[in-house]
This record gives structure tokens, sequence and C-alpha cells, in this order.
């Protein structure tokens, strides 16, 4: 159907006399400005940039203050267009208007690359159009809503929606995560944005460790069309978990999955901004917030960890030694806040632990690192787990290992060195000195569109997990199992290791860039190991350049190496030592990983 442009001249109340003719069509709406010396002076807002737009009736209180406030067509919730025109008018008509204006607010975001110190960011502009080419108010709302229909309209078709589409995303809330503000933050900066786009939402708040990974292995995700993780890598995590053990995770997967960064670890909100080319800072969640009403996503990788006695999906990072054990160790010194990364990172300086090991990995084939246009990865054809075997099962009774990260604190900077050390670093746990309590209840927002369907849904989860079949799946590729011994095609390196981290995403932390080469979808594993024998002041300078991007030499040498792989496989030769998983610590033991392309999708910038 092809969608109708309007044009209208409207007149500035500022500056008397200034004309400026106003067109809206796909590309979103031109501004014409003509002054008085006959130059016109011309501005587009890109229907990228907007989010919505709202009728706004303006009421006069018993003071003769004018009041904003929007039509009552647009605060029921109700987006369907079938909405009921009768009680609409006679909604707006209760109003007293002296004034026969009708307005139609127009809220986008857009970029601004003029600001200060060459910082980019997205700044609210909010375009106000006064209707009164009629002389009653009526008419004029009538006016005001054929725009604000036709925004809706283009928006809609620019985003590919139908007008019975439901657009409903699922939303997952760790209060525990961050500084455990995460209620907050959603609240006073996610909410409002959601609002002006009128997108519905379903909101739970985690109850505790592994709540999101159960709640969305079961539950039915037919109605919505993204899941996001309020929270830290750590939720995101339990949701990708979920997501790729549920019986039908085959479709599952195309749900579209998104992040708002309220966590410590943040990296998988940094990588995307960075892989977009979108600004991150000083406004992290209002970029993942227009995020999640782009439209768009993208493939993102999944690497399949297998161990002993479970199997495990990351999108982040594996690490084996120093970073992992700065990472989780120095939660012990959450006391001293910020300061506990440096004090462990130094004290694991000066009392350098090594691993003895056997590290294995598949090299990724025909892998030129000079190239910077990088295929995508060849997808690869996704087969079930191989059988519903003990490891499975054990699953599905709960073995999954819980995350004992739980302690922490923030930590932050006073020398340059904790610059370079990211914030997947830190623990992830600054949520146990949250005042706030895990209760599931949600909040309810002035102007929210959305109802909880947290008490249902429990019901629903208990009564689905009762009737869940012991068969549980998920994706699986072609890497031997873990009691089989490695191909020949493999390459084996043994010795004494000082760490072995490998990455997918460009960043572990909003402060570290791991891997700057990394794309999302180009199927590779990087894989960093740093050998015994490597002397203080290069790990020093390999801990500084994390946050640069600048910490692996670029021609890999004796002890330090960056390898693009496929598949891995350590195996510690003690007992003892720290394995992490997406910044999460996991199961010490052996483990095996295995690159699955393009598994599943990530909400991404437009
Ligand atoms: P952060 O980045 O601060 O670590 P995350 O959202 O990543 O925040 O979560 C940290 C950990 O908290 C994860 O291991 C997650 O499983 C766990 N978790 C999730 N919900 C809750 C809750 N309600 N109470 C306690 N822990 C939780
Ligand atoms: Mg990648």
């Amino acid at each position: 159907m092809e969608l109708e442009e309007l044009t209208d001249i409207f007149y500035t109340s500022d500056k008397k006399g200034q004309v400026c003719r106003v067109k809206l069509n796909a590309s979103g709406f031109t501004l014409q400005r003509e002054s008085t010396g006959g130059r016109s002076r011309e501005q587009v807002i890109d229907l990228n940039d907007i989010v919505g737009s709202r009728c706004i009736v303006v009421k006069k209180d018993r003071r003769g203050c004018s009041m904003l406030c929007t039509s009552a067509m647009q605060t029921d919730g109700n987006r369907s267009d079938s909405g009921d025109d009768t009680k609409r008018k006679s909604n707006s008509v209760t109003f007293e208007h002296k004034d026969a204006s009708a307005y139609l607010y127009v809220f986008a975001y857009i970029l601004n690359k003029k600001h200060l110190r060459n910082i980019i960011r997205r700044e609210r502009t909010v375009l106000k159009l006064r209707f009164r080419s009629f002389d009653t108010f009526g008419d004029n709302m009538r006016e005001a809503e054929r725009w604000y229909q036709t925004v809706r309209a283009f928006k809609g078709h620019s985003l590919g929606h139908s007008d019975t589409d439901e657009r409903r995303i699922l939303v997952l809330l760790n209060p525990k995560s961050g500084s455990g503000k995460a209620r907050e933050i959603f609240n006073r900066q996610v909410v409002p944005v959601l609002n002006e786009a009128e997108q519905s939402y379903d909101l739970h708040v985690t109850k505790h460790a592994n709540y999101a990974r159960e709640f969305i292995r079961v539950k039915i995700l037919d109605n919505y069309s993204g899941i996001v993780a309020v929270g830290g890598d750590g939720l995101f995590f339990e949701i990708l978990n979920g997501l790729l053990m549920r019986a039908d995770w085959m479709e599952a997967r195309n749900i579209p999955l998104g992040i708002v960064p309220c966590g410590s670890g943040n990296g998988l909100a940094r990588s995307i901004a960075h892989v977009c080319g979108e600004p991150y800072e000083p406004k992290p969640i209002l970029g993942a917030t227009l995020t999640l009403l782009s439209g768009k996503s993208m493939p993102m990788d999944v690497v399949r960890i297998q161990q002993q006695n479970q199997i495990l999906y990351s999108f982040l990072s594996v690490g084996w030694g120093l970073i992992s054990d700065i990472d989780i160790e120095s939660e012990r010194l959450r006391s001293l806040g910020y300061q506990r990364f440096t004090i462990w990172t130094l004290h694991r300086l000066i009392s350098l632990r090594t691993y003895r090991g056997k590290v294995s990995y598949l090299p990724k084939e025909s892998f030129n690192m000079e190239s910077d246009t990088m295929s995508l990865a060849d997808p690869l054809p996704l087969k079930h787990s191989r059988s519903c075997n003990t490891c499975l099962d054990k699953l599905h009774n709960g073995c999954f290992q819980s995350t004992d990260c739980i302690e922490t604190s923030k930590y932050y900077d006073v020398i340059s060195l904790q610059n370079s050390i990211n914030q997947s670093l830190q623990s992830r746990c600054d949520s146990w000195f949250s005042p706030a309590s895990c209760r599931s209840t949600y909040h309810s927002v002035s102007e929210s569109i959305y109802h909880s369907v947290a008490d249902e849904s429990d019901a629903e989860s208990r009564l689905q997990l009762s009737n869940l079949s012991v068969h549980l799946c998920g994706p699986t590729g072609s890497a031997p199992t873990l009691d089989e011994p490695v191909p020949s095609t493999w390459v084996v390196e043994e010795g004494e290791f000082v760490m072995v981290h490998a990455a997918y995403q460009t960043h572990l932390g909003s402060d570290c860039y791991f891997v700057p080469q990394a794309k999302f979808n180009d199927g590779i594993i990087y894989i960093v190991i740093i050998r015994s024998g490597i002397s203080r002041s290069q790990l020093l300078n390999f801990l500084m350049g994390m946050s640069s991007g600048t910490h692996v030499p670029i021609t890999n040498n004796e002890y330090v190496k960056m390898v693009p792989v496929t598949a891995f496989r350590i195996e510690p030769y003690d007992n003892e030592g720290i394995l992490t998983v997406d910044g999460e610590r996991i199961e010490f033991g052996p483990l095996q990983a295995e690159m699955l392309p393009g598994v599943v999708h990530v909400m991404a910038p437009k």
C-alpha cells in the first residue's frame, strides 16, 4: 500500500511571522523555514530517529495555566487502529478549550555530532506541531490525529510491521545487577522512551539466580517480538541458555534478544554499540533502549560449552587463569570498593600463578588477520543435541551449574592500570549490597502500556515444568565429545599457562576492548594464550593495553598469542583453578568449546 505524504504550513509561535512548511513522508519530517529575507532553511528529522508521536490536548486549569494532556486514544494502551472512535471523540471534547488548537508531539532521538569535546550522542528532540486551521477543536484534533496515524503508518512500514502485529516485548529485569539500580533505571530511563514509541511489554523481575533461565525455558513465547535483559551479561547468559534449552529452540532462537546494560559487566551492550557504530557512553541506557525499538536484529554467534556434567551456551568469553582469577578472587576484597581489582591484580602479578594443562584448538582455516573485510560465517547445519544423555537430563533435574559469583563490589580506577582492566573483571555482584528486595512484583509506571503477567506465568511455569519432557535439547555442532580424543586437525599445546582466555565479542566489559577485530557473526573464537615465562612487565603491559585493545602483540610471540579458532578444549592437569564463562564462574574441570555461527539474533541499532 502506498502511504500518502502529508504537507501543511505552520507558523512558529516564538518568532512572529516565521513560516514553516512541514512535509511528512517515508523519509521522515522535512521542515522548511522561511525567514523574512526570503531565504529558507531546511531541517530533516529522519524517520529512523523518530520513535513515535502523540496528539496532545491543551487543557486550562483553574488558574488559567496551560497543561498538556495526551489525547485519550493514546493513553489507554490500546494500540490497535480499530480503537473506539466514539469514545475517543467524546473523551477529547470533555476538556474545555478556550483554544481550539490540537497539538502533535513527535519524539525523536537525533545524533548530535557537535557536542562538546567531540562526544557524539543522541539527544531527545520533540517536534511540536500546532493544528489550528479549523474553527473547532474536534476538527483540529482530527487533523492532528491524521498526522499521528501517518507517522505510525510510515514507522510501521519501515519496521515491516503489519497493522495487526502484536509487537510486545518480554522484559526480564535483575534487581540485583550492577549496583542494584536496574528497576530504577528501567522506570526512569527506559519506560518513558518505550511509552513514546507505544511499545508494549511484559516485565518480570527475577527472584533469584537462574530464575530467568528457567522462566525462558518454559515460557510460551508466541506473542513476543523480542526478549530483553535489563541487567548485566549474567542475566543475558541465563536468557540465552533458557532459550537454547527449550524443546522448540529451533524456532525460539529466531526471537531477537536485547540488553539494557544495568550490570557491572556490560560487554554485550558495549560490543553491539561498537560494531554498529552507535555511541555508547555517555548514555548507554538510551542507546540500548532505542536499539530495542529499531526493529533491526543481526545474527550472533554462540559457543557451545561441554563439561563433564553440563552443557552451556556462551556469547562472550571463556577464561582460565589470570583474568578469571582476578575477576572472581577479588570479590573477597569487595569492602575496598573500586580499589579491590587493582589491588588483586598487583597481588596476582607479584605472586604469579601458572597452571599446567593442555590446550587444543581447531584453527579457523583461510583466515587472514590483515583483512578487515571478513566474510560472514557459514551457517552451521544445526542439530539437536545428539542424545538426551545423562548430562542433559541432569540439567533438567536442576544440575545446571549455578553461578557462585554473587559477592561483589565495584572497582574503579585510580591509576591507569585500573583503566586497563575491564568491567568484565569486576564482580558481577554489586547486587548484594543492594537494599532492594527481589520480590517479583512489577512497577506500575504512569502511562505505562504494559501489563505484567508475572503471576499467571508463575503458575504457567510451574505447570509446564511439571509436564516437561526429560528430553532437553539445544543446538550442537560437529566437534567430538569431551571424552573422545581431539581430531588430528587440531593443534595441541601442552605446558604451563598464565592464562587462556577466549572471546567472541569486541568488548568483555564497557572498558575492555579485548578483540578489536571480532564481529557478531564471523564464526570465530579468538583464543588468547599466555604462557609461563612471560615477564611481569610484559604482563602489566598486556593488562594495561586491554582498555585500548593494544594488549595483544601484532605478531604472536613466544609467550603471548591470539589465535582465531572454531573450537578448543582446555584440560587442566590440576584439580584447582577458576574457569569462567561469560564472566560467571563455572565448575572447574575439562571443558570444550565449539562455535555455532549465528545461532541466535540480537537486536541492533538502526
Ligand atoms: P552484573 O553484571 O552486575 O553481574 P547480572 O545481571 O549479570 O549483573 O547478574 C549477576 C548474577 O545475578 C547472575 O549470575 C544472575 O544469575 C544472578 N541473578 C539474577 N537474578 C537475581 C536475583 N533476583 N537475585 C540474585 N541474583 C540474581
Ligand atoms: Mg564473532
